[in-house]
C-alpha cells in the first residue's frame, strides 16, 4: 500500500496542475494588450520634429543619425534596431514629443540593414492586422485567488 501512494504522489501533485485552464497565450491568433509605458518600436512624428538633435546625442547606442527625409527640410531621426536597446531616453528627451513609443515588437530580422528605420518608416505604424494577419483577438490577464487567467479585451 505505501508503495502504490509513493508511485501515485506525483500524479496527485501534477494531475491538478494539467487539468487546469491554459497559462499560455495562443499568439499569433491572439495578443496581449500591453502596459502604456511598454517600448516597443517607436513612432515618429515628422511634423513635431524640429531638428535639434537631442535624441542622436543623447542616445547611449549611438543608434540614432540624422538624415534628410525627400521634400521636406532639415534632418529627422534614423533609428538602427540593430543595436537600439529601447532605453527610452530619445523620447524622454525630445523637446516636442516627436517621437514615443509604439507596442510593435514585431519587427525582427535576420538581416542587419532590415533593422535600420528610415524616419519614413518611423512615422508610418501599420494596423496590428497587417503585421500579423491572422490575429484574431487581444487578451489581457488578470488574477483568481489561485491562478492568473486571461480575458478578452477586443475581437478583431
Ligand atoms: S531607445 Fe535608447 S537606444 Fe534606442 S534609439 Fe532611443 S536613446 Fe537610442
Ligand atoms: S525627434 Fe525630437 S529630439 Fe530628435 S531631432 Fe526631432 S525634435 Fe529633436
Amino acid at each position: 500500500m505505501a508503495l502504490v501512494k509513493k508511485i501515485l504522489k506525483p500524479f496527485m501533485v501534477v494531475a491538478p496542475k494539467v487539468l487546469r485552464s491554459s497559462q499560455t497565450v495562443a499568439y499569433p491568433d491572439e495578443r496581449l494588450v500591453f502596459s502604456p509605458r511598454f517600448r516597443g518600436r517607436h513612432r515618429l512624428h515628422l511634423d513635431r520634429c524640429i531638428h535639434c538633435g537631442t535624441c542622436a546625442r543623447v542616445c547611449p547606442c549611438s543608434s540614432i543619425l540624422l538624415v534628410e527625409v525627400e521634400g521636406r527640410e532639415g534632418k529627422y531621426p534614423r533609428i538602427d534596431y540593430g543595436t537600439c536597446s529601447l532605453c527610452g531616453f530619445c523620447v524622454e528627451f525630445c523637446p516636442t514629443k516627436a517621437l514615443e513609443f509604439t507596442d510593435l515588437v514585431e519587427f525582427s530580422s535576420m538581416d542587419r540593414g532590415r533593422l535600420i528605420y528610415t524616419p519614413e518608416m518611423l512615422s508610418h505604424v501599420p494596423d496590428i492586422k497587417e503585421v500579423i494577419p491572422r490575429l484574431k483577438r487581444r487578451i489581457e490577464p488578470y488574477l483568481t485567488e489561485s491562478e492568473m487567467k486571461y480575458r478578452k479585451v477586443e475581437e478583431l
